[in-house]
């Protein structure tokens, strides 16, 4: 319905823009002209985009290997510079047990994300319900305080909770926020802005231009323009922001780009399917332009697994687990190579209520939802780097998670 929503709002802005001060009312039209106006600031990148042939700036497939696997479990850690925090939004232990068994789009030996060294479990339940929606579970995951469904970055009474985003960014960090979801979903919103509600999309595309993360990738292009041209001066907020508007501009605007130096924001087009390295090479990008000597705060989320138990769709489980491992695999090689690197995967909350049959000859047919919403079973928690011993074979509470980054963050042992 979300999708049907947002749709007929791009149509409705289409419209605008091409009926542009033909028939629209006054203030209508100055809206129109404020979109086409940031609409301008982009293409004037679009045209860009077309000259030259950059050199891949991504892997064009993301490979890694058993070795690579056993040297990152092995490798010593010291304390974090940076910081990757990885959210399979909807995604259960059953859900990676099927992709485990029948993913044929997994790495030959099996997933990167269950076999780290470092595995626990996490409760998820919110302030105001046993099973959480995504917004309250990720104001917990960012700021280790609890909240009611629906609110992004406030406690139950509206009050601002400072988010790890937002820490860093004070220690001197920088930050980026990666998601196959809209940019202005609930998962990013509650690591980087503040709302008493995960619907108002407007008022959350202007918190993020004034947040600015230095590095943001996601879907949600027509409703992050549509959010940011209500207000007189995000016009020229956005010229002082690299925008890329499909994925294909990314490269250009990165390497290339008289902005390169600017905050990116990259607007993807994700859609996934099966074979799809996109998030992996999202996670690359994102890496490569937030190295600096100070460090960095990553949170890359993947979006797929909780649509999918939305949608009832089995497949789509396994397809989508098998395809947020590949931005893991990209994170575990950035970790070994960069042993100031703290990794932390979890989940929000669990989607469809996924039950296995019993015996072991069982087909993905054979495996059932039991509900087209969230249910509020534990999750996985899987981590690498200093101090990430102290999830082993535990059962922390989101919250938990969320403190135990945050001293990461501010380098508190
Ligand atoms: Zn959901």
């Amino acid at each position: 319905m979300k999708k049907i929503i947002a749709l007929l709002l791009s149509l409705v802005l289409l419209v605008g823009f091409v009926g542009c001060g033909e028939q629209a009312s006054d203030v209508s039209s100055k809206a129109s002209s404020k979109v086409s106006s940031v609409q301008s600031v982009v293409s004037k990148n679009a045209t860009q985009s077309k000259v030259p042939e950059p050199e891949p700036f991504y892997s064009k497939v993301i490979t890694f290997t058993k070795a690579d696997l056993d040297k990152a479990n092995s490798t010593q850690y010291v304390k974090p510079k940076n910081i990757i925090f990885m959210v399979g939004d909807g995604m259960g232990l059953n859900d990676i047990t099927i992709c485990n068994k029948f993913s044929d789009f997994k790495f030959d030996f099996g997933l990167v994300l269950d076999q780290l060294k470092n595995k626990g479990f996490a409760t998820t339940k919110s302030a105001s319900s046993e099973v959480t929606d995504s917004a309250a579970s990720a104001t917990a995951l960012a700021t280790g305080t609890k909240t009611a469904n629906g609110m992004v970055g406030q406690d139950m009474y509206g009050r601002d909770l400072k988010n790890i985003s937002e820490i860093a960014r004070e220690c001197g960090k920088k930050v980026g926020i990666v998601t196959s979801d809209s940019v202005l979903g609930a998962t990013p919103s509650g690591f980087a802005v503040h709302n008493i509600s995960r619907n108002n999309t407007a008022e959350l595309a202007l918190s993020f231009m004034k947040f600015k993360p230095d590095v943001l990738i996601g879907n949600g292009y027509n409703d992050f323009i549509s959010g940011i041209s209500a207000e007189e001066d995000t016009k020229a907020m956005f010229k002082n922001v690299n925008v890329a508007a499909d994925f294909g501009m990314f490269e250009y605007c990165l390497t290339k780009s008289e902005k390169k130096d600017l905050p990116f924001f990259g607007f993807t087009g994700f859609g996934m399917k099966s074979g799809d390295y996109r998030l992996g090479q999202a996670t690359e990008m994102a890496l490569k332009t937030l190295e600096n000597e100070n460090g960095f705060f990553l949170m890359i989320e993947n979006a797929g697994t909780d649509s999918a138990g939305h949608s009832n769709n089995i497949q789509g489980k396994v397809d989508n687990v098998a395809f947020f491992d590949k931005a893991v695999a990209v994170a575990v090689k950035y970790c070994m190579e960069h042993p100031d690197t703290m990794l932390i995967i979890t989940s929000d909350h669990e989607t469809g209520g996924v039950t296995l049959p019993e015996g072991d000859d069982y087909q993905l047919s054979d495996v059932k939802f039991t509900t087209d919403g969230h249910s509020g079973v534990n999750v996985g928690v899987f981590a690498l780097g200093y101090g990430t011993e102290y999830f082993n074979g535990k059962t922390v509470d989101n919250t938990d998670i969320a403190k135990f980054a945050i001293k990461a963050v501010k380098g508190e042992w």
